[in-house]
């Protein structure tokens, strides 16, 4: 008889838990996989997916403000709300049933239930089963924070809420500065509504690159979004359908929604960790684990957004299948989370790979700029009022690219092409070298000649 009932079991049918017991089930293994909530987890249910059509459907009234430079008569154009959110959620539950499939196609047993530790080996299952396994994978994903318990937080939505909505707000209120408040805010004012950005620092984006930071900022509020800086949101009060937001700075804002997305945290809680010894990184809440997703305990592996590490869909997935190969697959791989790209789906697009000209200033003796910011060929027709930004982050002393920023339409699908220079270590020479393709906007990464700011570190004392 098997020691185990199954070799692997998987908590949490996401990004990453769905990629590791595809590919361990592939390499032989025995796997189950529950999912407490829908099969595709954030990414698919409640993140990318979703937000990046809705992102689409807002975009379209660009499109449409933008076609009268261009010959074209639009009659006045109506959009429904309903009928979107209809749209997303029959592709949504098309994408959930395509991820069971393919999960059961590889030999996995999925499980629909809550699973909860009693022991190292040992899982307790919603249903009431009893399960043992050889190793166990949490890849529980994380939640949306709430932030301080402030009088009215529960008329507050998260991200979790807003894409079922039954109704366009006219007016909404978004608290953050970071990837979804800003994604957030420039598809409500795409769709027409009224968006008051609340964010508690100097300025939106923190940790991005200072140019990006202010020309982003710069474009939402040319798209009518109000950016109000250094503030936080006090207290909520609700009268009917009507929200009253309550700003630190003493003012207030009257509006139809309220929504918080001022960051996640690691899905830890009430999972029976206790029964297994396993260690919570004291730093950022998540579970501690070295860089092949090991925990403090030898059975248990832990990837993806409960780890803290990156939380984002490509590094879940890339986690996971690495945890496979090298437990299942007898290929011992380690994920490079170093340049990694990423894009922040506002409009425009900001797109990001390597280091911000501050973090290049603080570890390299000579910085090269190459920077440019230039009105986009569709723009002089439409008359859009806007401007893209490309950025180019050069080690002064070996021509190497250290960083690339865009900020502009197609910014995401720029940088991911970018990335793979870049992580092959890419020098500004070979920039110079590559043919531009015109008329794009991309062709500006491969001409920029001027260095725009050389910084030249000074020796220590
Ligand atoms: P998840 O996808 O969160 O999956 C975890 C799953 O575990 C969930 O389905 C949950 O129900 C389940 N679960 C939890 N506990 C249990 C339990 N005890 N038993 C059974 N099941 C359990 N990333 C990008 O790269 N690009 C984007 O454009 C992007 N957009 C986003 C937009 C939004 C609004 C949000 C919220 C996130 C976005 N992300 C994006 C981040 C991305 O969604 C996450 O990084 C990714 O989903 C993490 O995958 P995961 O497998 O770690 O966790
Ligand atoms: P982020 O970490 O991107 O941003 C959180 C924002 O909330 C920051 O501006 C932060 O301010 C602010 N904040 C934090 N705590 C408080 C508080 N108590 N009061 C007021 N403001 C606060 O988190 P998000 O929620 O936007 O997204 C979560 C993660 O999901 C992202 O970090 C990313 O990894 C992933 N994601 C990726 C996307 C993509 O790839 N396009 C899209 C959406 C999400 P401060 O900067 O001052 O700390």
């Amino acid at each position: 008889m098997a020691e185990f009932d199954v070799d692997l079991f998987v908590i949490g049918g996401g990004s990453g838990g769905v990629r590791a017991a595809r590919i361990a089930a592939g390499h032989g293994a025995k796997v189950m996989i529950a999912e407490e909530y829908r099969m595709g987890g954030t990414c698919v249910i409640r993140g990318c997916v979703p937000k990046k059509l809705l992102v689409y459907a807002s975009h379209i009234q660009h499109e449409i403000a933008d076609a009268a430079g261009f010959g074209w008569t639009i009659p006045q154009a109506s959009f429904d709300w309903p009928t979107l959110i209809a749209n997303k959620d029959r592709e949504i539950a098309r994408l959930e049933a395509a991820y069971t499939t393919n999960v059961e196609k590889s030999g996995a047993r999925v499980v629909k239930t809550r699973a909860v530790f009693e022991g190292p080996h040992t899982l307790r299952l919603a249903t009431g089963e009893t399960v043992t396994a050889k190793y166990v994978l949490i890849a529980t994903g994380g939640a949306p924070n709430h932030g301080v318990e402030i009088p009215g937080i529960e008329h507050v939505i998260s991200s979790n809420e807003v894409f079922d909505l039954p109704q366009l707000p006219r007016r909404i209120v978004i608290q953050g500065g970071g990837y979804i408040a800003l994604e957030f805010a420039c598809i409500f004012a795409g769709f027409g509504s009224d968006v008051t950005l609340i964010y508690r620092g100097d300025n939106i984006l923190r940790g991005f690159d200072e140019d990006v930071r202010a020309h982003v900022r710069t474009e939402m509020e040319k798209n009518g979004i109000t950016i109000l800086t250094g503030c936080t949101v006090g207290r909520i009060g609700r009268h009917g359908d009507e929200f009253t937001t309550h700003l630190s700075n003493g003012s207030s804002i009257a509006s139809d929604q309220v929504m918080f997305a001022i960051g996640r945290h690691p899905a830890v809680a009430n999972l029976g960790l206790e029964t297994t010894g396993v260690a919570i990184n004291p730093k950022n809440g998540g579970i501690a684990v070295d860089s092949f997703s090991r925990t403090s305990v030898p059975s248990i592996y832990a990837i993806g957004d409960v780890t803290h590490r990156t939380n984002l869909t490509p590094v879940a997935i890339r986690e996971g299948h690495a945890f496979a190969d090298t437990v299942f697959g007898q290929r011992t791989v380690e994920v490079d989370h170093s340049h990694i790209p990423t894009a922040v789906f506002s409009q425009p697009e900001v797109g990001t790979v390597g280091l911000t000209e501050t973090e290049a200033r603080a570890q390299f003796s000579i910085v090269d700029i190459y920077k440019t910011n230039f009105r986009p060929i569709k723009a002089t027709m439409s008359g859009r009022d806007t401007r893209v930004l490309m950025k180019l982050v050069v080690d002064g002393t070996t021509d190497r690219v250290l960083g690339c920023h865009i900020v502009g339409d197609g910014a995401a699908e720029m940088i991911q092409l970018i990335g793979i220079a870049v992580k092959m270590k890419v020098t500004k020479a070979d920039f110079d070298g590559t043919m531009a393709v015109h008329p794009t906007a991309a062709e500006e990464l491969v001409t920029m000649r001027t260095v725009t700011a050389r910084h030249v570190r000074e020796a220590a004392e």
